[in-house]
């Protein structure tokens, strides 16, 4: 069986001891196994941060643009091998896969676009020269420098690839080595794009580390120039902000978490408008689309009571004829859910909001006959509608996620409580509101924008090229308040500052002219 090894202090390390298996979430064969039992952690740390951080550091921007540029030529020129991948270990059907990959890809292009903005400098300097006299001679000059220290990246199951680049594009752009893990059960497509990436040469020595299984004492090595991004749960999230050394040295982390993301459709969106068909679609695909685990899945389903019989109808449609099955099979339009712990929280947690009083409109359970499975084999799930009977009916549903094919309807009657209930989610990653109606958009807006991190505006002017909310674009940011995690990523150049450090330079006016003069301003 394939053995996932460790890329760190410039070679591959297999791991001892214990190790996880990985398996084929159709299937369940044992596909490689991993641990990262026996890795020097320490060695690992000191390696990113001595070898890879001074060799970022003495590229310009535009430099390590070039780098994802072949980084993303790269996962595109071996996608079908990465997707292959995903559609055995994750459950992926190849658009799901394809999804991820491709994604990848395109963040990495996104941040090289992005170097190639800032051009042949290792400086960034935010805004104008500050008068802090009458005359010129004291200024005051804000400046971004890279961090001299490591980024611990975490990463969730859902997406192997875009998770890696995603937030490794970034660090990489902004001059900070990066050590990599994905989550272990679905790590053999992160783990291939390692190995390509090593095989290519694509980065400098030290640039790009990968753990494959547990992260040892790492993450208690991290001090005041390191960074930790993670993504996963809420639960793990709050357990590493609670790192002594996390506290007491200031490591930076972002966190982006759970979500119960919502849809709402607008009382003015009559069924069989494209903006009622706009919603119904965006809604049904996120039940479908990677079995419902993506981060910003829509959870939450808000419509006007008067509506409520045309979207249960519209919605029942669409999920009953998704083809459930082998994820292989050009046919099947729902893969397996990645684990058989995923399997058993999501079938969990629609058995609590159910008994917590909510209908199961559809689904609810195992599907009948997953299309070409050997019966009882694989991690299905049936794509899942609940209907509670208010806004408050089932407190549960603004409170819990359930990370799999499952959404929720909930009929409004006034925009007011209906915004109270988008809010009771906590905090969420992105919403989508569906209206053509200016006013309604506005108060709502007004009302929810603060408790998101995106806000996706659908109407009949954009119905036929909308991007659908669950697509995060490396242009705008990621991330959200509260339950979310509080962290930001992504957002172009926004992106950066996570790993650079603003720094006030004061003195004489022409020698800090002088110190920022090949600097490239930004803001
Ligand atoms: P999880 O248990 O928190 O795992 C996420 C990552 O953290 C994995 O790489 C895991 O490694 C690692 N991890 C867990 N405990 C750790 C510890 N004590 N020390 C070091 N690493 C640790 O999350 P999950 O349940 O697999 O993921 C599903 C959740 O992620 C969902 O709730 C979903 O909402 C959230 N999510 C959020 C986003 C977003 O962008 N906001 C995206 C995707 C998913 P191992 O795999 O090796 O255990």
């Amino acid at each position: 069986m394939e053995q996932l090894a460790s890329y760190v202090a410039g070679g591959w390390v297999e791991g001892t001891g214990k190790k996880a298996t990985l398996v084929n979430a159709t299937t369940e064969a044992p596909m490689a196994e991993a641990s990262s039992e026996g890795v020097d952690f320490g060695a690992a740390y000191a390696h990113a941060r001595d070898v890879g951080g001074p060799a970022l550091r003495a590229m310009t921007f535009k430099e390590r643009g070039a780098r994802l540029r072949a980084f993303s030529k790269l996962l595109h020129a071996s996608r079908d091998e990465l997707m292959g991948l995903g559609i055995a270990n994750a459950g992926n059907t190849r658009s799901d896969a394809k999804f991820d990959v491709d994604g990848a890809a395109m963040t990495l292009a996104a941040y090289a676009d992005v170097a190639d903005e800032l051009g042949e400098t290792h400086l960034l300097v935010d805004g104008e020269p500050i008068n802090l006299g009458r005359s010129s001679k004291l200024t005051g000059q804000h400046v971004w420098l890279p961090l001299q220290g490591v980024a611990v990246h975490v990463n969730a199951f859902n997406f192997p690839a875009w998770g890696l680049a995603e937030k490794a594009a970034v660090a990489l752009l902004a001059g900070v080595p990066v050590i990599s893990k994905p989550a272990t059960s679905t790590a053999l497509m992160a783990h291939r794009i390692m190995r390509l990436a090593v095989e290519q040469d694509i980065l400098p020595r030290g640039a790009l580390a990968f753990v494959a299984g547990g992260t040892g004492d790492l993450l208690s090595r991290l001090g005041g120039q390191d960074v930790l991004a993670f993504t996963g749960s809420g639960s793990t999230g709050a357990l590493f902000r609670g790192l002594a050394n996390v506290g007491s040295q200031s490591v930076r982390v972002n966190v982006e978490a759970d979500s119960l993301n919502a849809a709402i459709l607008g009382p003015d969106a009559e069924p069989g408008s494209e903006t009622f068909d706009l919603f119904v679609k965006d809604v049904a695909r996120d039940v479908t689309q990677k079995a419902g685990q993506k981060c910003t899945a829509i959870r939450r389903v808000f419509v006007p009571t008067s509506r409520l019989e045309a979207v249960r109808e519209a919605l029942v449609d669409r999920l009953t004829s998704a083809k459930v099955g082998d994820p292989s099979r050009d046919d099947v339009q729902v893969g397996p859910v990645a684990t058989k712990k995923q399997q058993e929280d999501v079938l969990a947690g629609i058995q609590r909001f159910a008994a917590a009083g909510a209908k199961i409109v559809v689904g609810g359970g195992l599907p009948a006959e997953p299309l070409g499975v050997e019966k009882g084999r694989g991690f299905f799930v049936a794509p899942t509608l609940l209907e509670c009977a208010s806004l408050s009916a089932v407190p549960l549903v603004h409170e819990h996620e359930v990370f799999g094919p499952c959404t929720t309807l909930l009929p409004y009657d006034d925009t007011a409580s209906m915004i109270a209930a988008v809010r009771a989610g906590g905090g969420g990653l992105v919403s989508s509101a569906y209206s053509d109606d200016k006013a309604f958009v506005r108060e709502l807006f007004l009302g929810v924008a603060s408790a998101l991190g995106r806000l996706v505006l659908g109407n009949e002017k954009i119905a036929a090229g909308a991007i659908p909310p669950g697509t995060v674009m490396a242009s705008l940011v990621h991330g959200g308040p509260g339950r979310a995690g509080g962290g930001e990523e992504l957002g172009g150049l926004r992106g950066l500052s996570l790993y650079l450090q603003r720094t006030a330079l004061q003195g004489y006016g022409p020698l800090v002219a002088s110190l920022v003069a090949d600097g490239k301003k930004i803001g």
